[in-house]
């Protein structure tokens, strides 16, 4: 494979998707809040991301980067670096836009902000409702869905998917529509491996796209209660450093040897340079074996602030 190119996967809607991509959200605050932009880092990085070879990035609403996002297209298009056509972009409906007549309104609002006239891909964040003020909407995300279809049928998103739905939630959803979701995007990484997600959705021919693909790996964000693996876990840097690659490219190339779709985050050039270059070696059955051993079910993004929905799907 060419370096910093990542294969096309097809989607069941007969649209492709880049096997990797870029992850924008700044992450939480320690209130729990989405941490604010203070500067222009993710313009810096999409900029930078697509002249390296991502042609894939994630963004929503919630996290306020899709200006930033949209101003790096912008940019690198002008420049000749990429066409439109050849980028995936992917943005997410807020929980408090589940009406479905708020959909295209909402996706409307979102492509103002990335200046761009459709997204490749759109999804429902989360499987909860809940309006401005605080209480829940009790909108069923059947519903929600259907204003997701009709953004579909008009143009504005060429596939649409969810994020944050459990098994049952996607099973229940499949029997009630006729439009099956392109895309689940939900948190996988060694300490959440999801296997029975994965299956479910390889079954559905849904394609799993993996957030949070790093989990708890470094010592900077890792909770104190985490458990195992941490960049200098052992197995790991014996694995890096056969295929002279770091444990971060491993932990993303298992995840991609599992049939997911990572989207790592970063700000920092160095590692979005590293990040992409995992289509160039591949893992030994042993290894994955030595790599499975850290699922936990634990989840690096616990949202327990709303465990009381009807909703929650955790
Ligand atoms: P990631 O697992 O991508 O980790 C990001 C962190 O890892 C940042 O602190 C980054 O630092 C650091 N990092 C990145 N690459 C390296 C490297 N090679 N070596 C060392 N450190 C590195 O976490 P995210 O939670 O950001 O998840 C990725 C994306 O998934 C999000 O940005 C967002 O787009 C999406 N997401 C979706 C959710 C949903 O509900 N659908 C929920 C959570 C995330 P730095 O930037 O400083 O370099």
């Amino acid at each position: 494979s060419k370096p910093g190119v990542a294969p096309l996967i097809e989607l069941n809607d007969g649209h492709t998707i880049p096997s990797l991509g870029l992850g924008t959200w700044l992450g939480f605050t320690k209130e729990g809040t989405t941490a604010p932009v203070t500067d222009d880092s993710v313009q810096k990085a999409v900029e930078l991301a697509i002249d390296v070879g991502y042609r894939h990035i994630d963004t929503a609403a919630i996290y306020s980067t899709e200006e930033q996002v949209g101003a790096a297209i912008k940019k690198k298009i002008a420049e000749g670096v990429v066409a439109r056509e050849d980028l995936f972009i992917t943005s997410k409906l807020w929980n408090d836009r589940h009406a479905p007549e708020a959909v295209v309104p909402a996706l409307r609002e979102s492509l103002a902000r990335l200046q761009l006239d459709y997204l490749d891909l759109f999804l429902i964040h989360w499987p909860v409702g809940q309006f401005e003020n605080g209480t829940f909407d009790l909108t069923d995300y059947a519903e929600t869905w259907k204003g997701m279809i009709d953004a579909k049928n008009r143009g504005l998103a060429k596939s649409i998917g969810v994020s944050n739905f459990n098994i049952t939630q996607l099973q229940r959803l499949l029997s009630m529509t006729p439009v099956k979701p392109a895309v689940l995007q939900v948190e996988v990484n060694l300490n959440l491996q999801q296997s029975q997600l994965i299956e479910f959705c390889k079954m559905q021919n849904i394609a799993v796209v993996g957030y949070t693909p790093f989990g708890s790996l470094f010592h900077s964000k890792a909770a104190p209660d985490a458990p195992p693996p941490r960049t200098d876990e052992q197995a790991l840097l014996r694995i890096a450093d056969k295929y002279h690659k770091s444990v971060a490219q491993v932990a993303l190339r298992y995840l991609i040897e599992l049939g997911v779709i990572p989207i790592p985050k970063s700000v920092t050039p160095k590692r979005i340079r590293d990040n992409i270059e995992v289509f160039d070696f591949q893992l030994k059955r042993q290894e994955r074996e030595v790599m499975k051993a850290y699922d936990r079910n634990y989840r690096t993004i616990a949202v327990t602030m709303w465990k009381d929905s009807p909703y929650y799907p955790f």
